[in-house]
């Protein structure tokens, strides 16, 4: 099933719920506008490179259009609106004033150089600098992005239209960035795990969880959890795993992968598979790299009675559907990784008033509106006996519906 297939299953499973007519759910499913353009540069070596690169812009009735870019070899104009829509339900699950986009460039960032890294960026910039904007469409970092590759894009896009740091989010602090942005989605991830942790009446301390990906998402989870008294005995990247059954030293993992750029070969721990992290027996599994990892051939294997969706996409229908059975609760990406995005709002609002917030300011702020979304997901699924997933969906659904009819078609 491919990502797009993914994300409209879940749609359509709330639309019943909602009893959606299906002329609503074409007008919702449909996206606005599709980009798609070529970026050819010069690379190091003298050659010329080619590259194709995508923004889709989803779906407006709320705001703006908010969503990351990626820089992955798999990027493709399925999978990019398959995650436009994600964010378009995100935005209204966490009630921003957005609507959602995503981007991204068919290429393998860890091919290039930080000067072709540049160069790439700024070219595509120049071909939709147009399209984007602090009231159109505001980017971000996604997987193979981050703050400098934001720095580029703010500064090649005021190229065109003039000072406009709300043009893009995630940049660095010194460059109109907000302080806590980096953290944000693996802080927003952390604070959704003690919640649901609290609803399954267990605390986050001691609490055994294990976490794939250690990029961006999983070691500021990794950390966050960490420091809240959670004991994180598994984690894994693209090059493979390490655990330690005791508990991994988190402070010294993070310096390891500083220095190494990987979680291999850690002291105090022993090397396991990506398939035996996803499958180890912990409390909580927080899937933090791709899409589509959690499948009807590895679900049965999982051993957690928590899944926190860190990661967009990592859980396909039928795995899903088996953790259903199975009693394993599933707390979705729309809500779980939203710490991002509002972080990203708050550093767009800022932008927007010239005034900067400290990190305790932005801190709590995360936590009320990802606490209270939480909350509001929670109740909405025990009132209506579906599952988290599902009661995310009508809710941001239900928001974006009311919109659209309300501004009128
Ligand atoms: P990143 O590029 O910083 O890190 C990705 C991590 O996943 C790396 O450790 C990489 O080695 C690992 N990885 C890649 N392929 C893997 C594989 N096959 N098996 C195991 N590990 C693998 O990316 P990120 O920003 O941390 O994003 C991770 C996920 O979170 C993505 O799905 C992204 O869409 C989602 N997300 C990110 C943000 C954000 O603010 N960065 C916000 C919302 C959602």
């Amino acid at each position: 099933m491919s990502s797009i297939e993914t994300a409209q299953r879940y749609f359509h499973l709330a639309a019943d719920v909602m009893d959606l007519s299906s002329n609503m759910r074409t007008l919702l499913l449909t996206p606005l506008r599709e980009v798609k353009v070529q970026i050819a540069l010069e690379l190091d070596n003298g050659e010329i490179g080619t590259f194709i690169g995508y923004r889709i812009q989803h779906d407006k009735a709320r705001g703006p259009m908010k969503g990351g870019l990626r820089y992955h070899p798999e990027v493709d104009a399925e999978e990019v609106l398959s995650l436009a829509s994600l964010m378009t339900w995100k935005t209204a699950v966490v009630d921003l004033p957005y609507g959602g986009a995503k981007g991204g460039i068919s290429v393998d960032p860890s091919k290039l150089s930080q000067g072709e890294m540049e160069r790439i960026t700024r070219k595509f910039v120049d071909e939709i600098h147009d399209v984007i904007g602090p009231d159109k469409d505001i980017p971000a970092p996604d997987m193979g992005t981050n703050a400098q590759v934001m720095a580029w894009i703010n500064n090649q896009y005021e190229k065109f239209h003039g000072f406009n740091p709300a043009c893009v989010t995630g940049k660095p602090v010194e460059l109109h960035g907000a302080d806590g942005r980096e953290e944000a989605t693996g802080r927003g991830v952390a604070i959704v795990t003690e919640a649901a942790l609290n609803k399954l009446k267990q605390s986050v301390q001691g609490a055994k969880i294990a976490i794939q990906g250690f990029g961006n998402v999983g070691s500021f989870a990794a950390r966050i959890l960490h420091e809240m008294g959670a004991t994180v005995i598994a984690v894994s990247d693209a090059f493979g795993g390490i655990q330690n059954k005791q508990g991994l030293d988190i402070p010294k993992l993070l310096e390891h992968v500083a220095a190494t750029r990987k979680v291999e070969g850690f002291a105090g721990s022993e090397p396991i598979s990506n398939a035996e992290l996803l499958a180890a027996e912990v409390d909580v599994l927080i899937p933090a790299a791709i899409g589509g990892v959690l499948t009807k051939e590895n679900a049965k294997d999982v051993r957690a009675k928590l899944i926190i969706e860190a990661a967009n996409n990592p859980t396909m229908p039928e795995a899903d559907e088996i953790f259903e059975d199975r009693g394993i609760l599933v707390i979705p990406d729309i809500l779980a990784n939203a710490g991002g995005v509002t972080v990203s709002y708050f550093e767009w609002v800022q932008n927007q008033q010239y005034f900067s917030w400290d990190i305790e300011r932005v801190r709590a702020e995360l936590t009320k509106m990802m606490s209270s979304a939480f909350d509001r997901v929670w109740k909405l699924a025990t009132e209506k006996k579906v599952s988290p997933r599902v009661a995310a969906y009508v809710l941001g659904i239900g928001r974006v519906g009311r919109a659209t009819i309300l501004g009128g078609i």
